[in-house]
C-alpha cells in the first residue's frame, strides 16, 4: 500500500499543511477556477460539477471523440474531483441519444446484491427484525457491485471512438497532480468528517492531519491514479475480477476501520459477483408531452415511468395558461399521486412484474388526474392506482411512504458536433457513500444497497423493492433526453435522491409550460412533493408570490435546503448548445461550450 495518499498545501503559505508525508512533491498553490454556469456555442458542449471535470469533457470532443468518449473522461474525473458523490466505487445510469440511428437508448450501471445471503441480508439474525439504518449505511453491507467501469466500458463499445486507457488519461493526471480544493469540497468534507473518521484508510485519504483539507489546497490522490493507471494496462478485468476488485472484496468483506471505532457490519461480497456483474443494455420510457418525445430511464430506476406519469398527469390540464398557483398545485399534486404509485409498483423488472406500460398510459394518467381537487392539496399518504384497471374512480390500496431527499449524487451532460448526447447520472448513494475507501486505491465504496426496502412497506400488497441476489435497489436518477419532431431538443437530469424525480419533473414545467429559458427553469426555487404529509421546499419557493395561495389551497411546506443540483443543455436552431448548470446550489456547476461564450 503506497505510504503517500495526498498532499495538501495552504494557499496562504504555500506549505505542506498535512499529515502524511511522502514523496510527491508539494504542488504549487493555486486559486480554484471559477465556475461558469451557462455557455452557449457549438462544436459540443459539457455540463458538470466541477471545473476540472467539465474541461476533461471538452478536451476529448476538441480531440474529435464522441459524447460517450468525453463522458467517461468526464465521470472518470468526478471520481476524482467529487469522489464524496461518484466514482469507481459506485453506479449510475447512462442516457444516449445516437445522432446516426436517431435513437435513445439506455445503459442501467446500478449497483447489485451480492449472490450469497441477499435477500436476508438487511435483517438481525438476533432479533429477526430489519437492521437501523444506522447500523447498516456505514458498512459492508450496505455496497453494492460497482457499476461503473462497466457503463464506461459498454457506452465506449457502442458509441466511442477513443480507448477505455485514452479516456481515463485526464482523469489520471489529475488524480496525479491534484485540484484546487474549493469551499464546496471542503464543506462537503467536514459534513462527512465522523464517517471518514471511523474507516482508517478514507481518514488517511480525505482528513490529511485529521481535518478537511482548506479550500485553496491542491490535494492529489495518487492512488486513484494508479488504480486508473492499472485499468489503462489491464483493462476492466483489473476491476471485475482482477488485483484492484480483489482488494475491494477484501474491503467490503472487512472494512478497514480506525482503532477504537465501532466494528461495521460486514458484507457478503465475493470477487465472483465482480466478475458476474453485467451493465445492462436498455430501453428508455418514452411519452408525449405536449408534442415533446420525453425519453427517460426504466427500471431498476423508478425515474423514467414516475417521470413521465407526473407529465402525463398534468397533460390533462391546460398548464401554460394557469396562474402561477395553480400551475404549482397541479405540479405538486401530480407528483404525489406518481410517487404513491411508484412506490407500489417499481422495482428491478428483472425481479418483479413493473406494469410500465399501463403506468406510463394517458387513461391511467386520466384516471389519477381526476383526483387533483383545484381547489384543495391531497391529503398524503395518498393510495396508488390500479395501472391494471384504470377508471374514471378512484381506487384504495395500502398507503406508500416517501422517501430521502438528500443530495448525494452527480449529474452530467455532453453534446458533440455530431449531434449525440449523453445525460448521464452517477452516485455512490449518500455522500461519501458507505464511508469505506478501498486501501491502496483512493476510491469511496457506495452504499446503495440502503435503497432497497429493508422490510415490505405496503402492507398486505407486495414489495417491488426488496432485496434479493443479484437485484438492483430501486432508483430515482432520471437522466432524461427531450426529442421534437424527431429532433433532440434538451438533455436534463439531477442529483437528489427521491426528489430528483420531482427536479427534472419541475424543469420541464418550468421549460415548456411556463415559458422560461433552460437557465430560468434550472435557477428558479424548487418544491419536492413524493406523497408525503408535507413538500420539501426552497426558501426561494416559499417567497414566490403563489406560496400564500398554495398554503391556502391547503399546501404544506416544509423549509429546507438547496433541492438537486441540475445540469441540462438544449440544442438550438442551427446546432448551437445552450449548456446551462447551477448559479448556486451545491456551490456551482461547471458549462463550458467547444466554440462560443464560455
Ligand atoms: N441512491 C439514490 C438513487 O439512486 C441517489 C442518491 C442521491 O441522489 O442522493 O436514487
Amino acid at each position: 500500500m503506497p505510504l503517500k495518499r495526498i498532499v495538501t498545501a495552504t494557499m496562504a503559505t504555500g506549505l505542506a499543511a498535512v499529515c502524511v508525508v511522502a514523496s510527491a512533491p508539494a504542488a504549487s498553490a493555486r486559486p480554484a477556477p471559477p465556475r461558469t454556469p451557462v455557455a452557449e456555442g457549438s462544436g459540443g458542449a459539457v455540463v458538470s460539477d466541477t471545473v476540472e471535470s467539465t474541461q476533461a469533457g471538452i478536451d476529448v470532443l476538441r480531440r474529435g471523440g464522441t459524447a460517450a468518449d468525453a463522458a467517461v473522461a468526464v465521470a472518470a474525473t468526478l471520481g476524482v474531483t467529487d469522489p464524496y458523490v461518484a466514482g469507481l466505487g459506485g453506479g449510475g445510469y447512462f442516457v444516449y441519444y445516437d445522432a446516426r440511428t436517431k435513437t435513445v437508448s439506455t445503459i442501467d450501471g446500478r449497483e447489485t446484491t451480492p449472490a450469497r445471503d441477499s435477500s436476508t441480508m438487511f435483517i438481525d439474525p438476533s432479533t429477526g427484525k430489519p437492521y437501523d439504518f444506522e447500523t447498516a449505511v456505514e458498512s459492508g453491507r450496505s455496497v453494492g457491485v460497482p457499476g461503473m467501469l462497466a457503463t464506461w466500458q459498454r457506452a465506449l463499445q457502442r458509441w466511442g471512438k477513443f480507448s477505455l486507457a485514452d479516456n481515463l488519461k485526464p482523469a489520471e493526471k489529475v488524480a496525479r497532480h491534484g485540484f484546487v480544493v474549493t469551499p464546496e469540497f471542503e464543506r462537503q468534507t467536514q459534513s462527512v468528517a465522523a464517517k471518514l473518521g471511523r474507516f482508517s484508510p478514507s481518514a488517511e485519504l480525505f482528513l490529511p492531519g485529521g481535518a478537511a483539507p482548506k479550500a485553496g489546497s491542491v490535494l492529489r490522490n495518487p492512488d486513484l491514479a494508479a488504480t486508473y493507471r492499472q485499468i489503462q494496462r489491464e483493462g476492466v478485468g483489473a476491476f471485475y475480477g482482477g488485483a484492484v476488485g480483489r482488494d475491494l472484496v477484501r474491503t467490503v468483506q472487512n472494512p478497514p476501520v480506525t482503532p477504537g471505532a465501532a466494528t461495521p457490519l460486514t458484507g457478503p461480497m465475493q470477487l465472483s459477483d465482480l466478475r458476474a456483474y453485467r451493465a445492462l443494455d436498455g430501453t428508455p420510457t418514452h411519452i408525449n408531452y405536449r408534442g415533446y418525445d420525453v425519453y427517460g430511464m426504466a427500471p431498476s430506476s423508478s425515474g423514467g415511468i414516475t417521470v413521465g406519469e407526473a407529465l402525463n398527469i398534468l397533460g390533462n390540464f391546460p398548464m401554460s395558461t394557469m396562474d402561477q398557483t395553480q400551475a404549482l398545485h397541479h405540479y405538486l399534486e401530480a407528483s404525489r399521486l406518481a410517487f404513491a404509485d411508484r412506490n407500489r409498483y417499481i422495482g428491478d423488472a428483472r425481479y418483479v412484474d413493473v406494469p410500465q406500460r399501463q403506468l406510463l398510459s394517458k387513461r391511467f394518467a386520466a384516471s389519477r388526474a381526476c383526483q387533483i381537487d383545484p381547489n384543495k392539496a391531497g391529503t398524503s399518504p395518498v393510495a396508488p392506482g390500479d395501472p391494471y384497471a384504470p377508471g374514471p374512480g378512484c381506487t384504495t390500496a395500502p398507503a406508500a411512504s416517501s422517501d430521502s431527499n438528500e443530495q448525494h449524487t452527480n449529474h452530467f451532460v455532453v453534446a458533440d458536433k455530431q449531434g449525440n448526447i449523453v445525460s448521464y447520472t452517477n452516485t455512490i448513494e449518500q455522500l461519501a457513500g458507505s464511508g469505506i475507501t478501498v486501501p491502496g486505491r483512493g476510491f469511496l465504496l457506495n452504499n446503495e444497497l440502503t435503497d432497497f426496502n429493508f422490510a415490505p412497506t405496503q402492507g398486505s400488497a407486495p414489495d417491488p423493492n426488496l432485496p434479493a441476489p443479484g437485484k438492483r435497489p430501486r432508483s430515482s436518477m432520471s437522466p432524461t433526453i427531450v426529442l421534437h419532431d424527431g429532433k433532440p431538443v434538451l438533455a436534463v437530469g439531477s442529483p437528489g435522491g427521491a426528489t430528483i424525480i420531482t427536479t427534472v419533473l419541475q424543469i420541464l414545467l418550468n421549460r415548456f409550460d411556463l415559458g422560461m429559458s433552460l437557465p430560468d427553469a434550472i435557477a428558479a426555487p424548487r418544491a419536492s412533493q413524493r406523497n408525503a404529509a408535507t413538500t420539501d421546499a426552497e426558501a426561494g419557493f416559499l417567497a414566490l408570490p403563489a406560496a400564500k395561495g398554495l398554503e391556502a389551497l391547503g399546501q404544506k411546506f416544509k423549509s429546507g435546503g438547496d433541492i438537486g443540483v441540475a445540469a441540462g443543455i438544449e440544442i438550438l436552431p442551427h446546432g448551437r448548445l445552450l449548456a446551462a448548470g447551477e448559479p448556486s446550489r451545491r456551490g456551482g456547476t461547471s458549462a463550458a461550450v467547444v466554440t462560443g461564450k464560455n
